[in-house]
């Protein structure tokens, strides 16, 4: 492995990944917190850091069918969610672009 480039948020809030401790989003950057991720609840962030993609996917989700790269932790791989790259319904679209979280797979740091 070579060296690592770690981007660090200035907080107050920020939100960690919970296996290495990387800074991963600000809290600033929240969408929404009322997601539905693969281990239960989970948030939509319009900017994250430290994370790298997967190979974009066809998946049907609850809220209809999307195109979605996997997010993984860039420092220690770990799946921390993913990022939609197209919803095919209008009423999903402002989330292209966006990444959602599981809030089993990050730790909140200063609140
Ligand atoms: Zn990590």
């Amino acid at each position: 492995m070579g060296l690592l480039f770690v981007e660090t948020l200035s907080g107050p809030k920020v939100f960690r990944c919970k296996f290495c401790k990387v800074d991963s989003a600000s809290n600033d950057d929240v969408v929404s917190k009322d997601f539905h991720g693969r281990y239960g609840r989970a948030y939509l962030f319009k900017r994250v850091v430290n994370i790298s993609l997967g190979p974009k996917e066809d998946r049907l989700l609850m809220t209809g069918f999307h195109t979605v790269n996997d997010v993984y932790c860039s420092s220690c791989q770990q799946m921390l969610g993913w990022r939609y790259e197209k919803a095919y319904d209008e009423g999903q679209k402002y989330k292209e672009g966006k990444f959602i979280l599981e809030k089993a797979r990050v730790t909140k740091i200063g609140w």
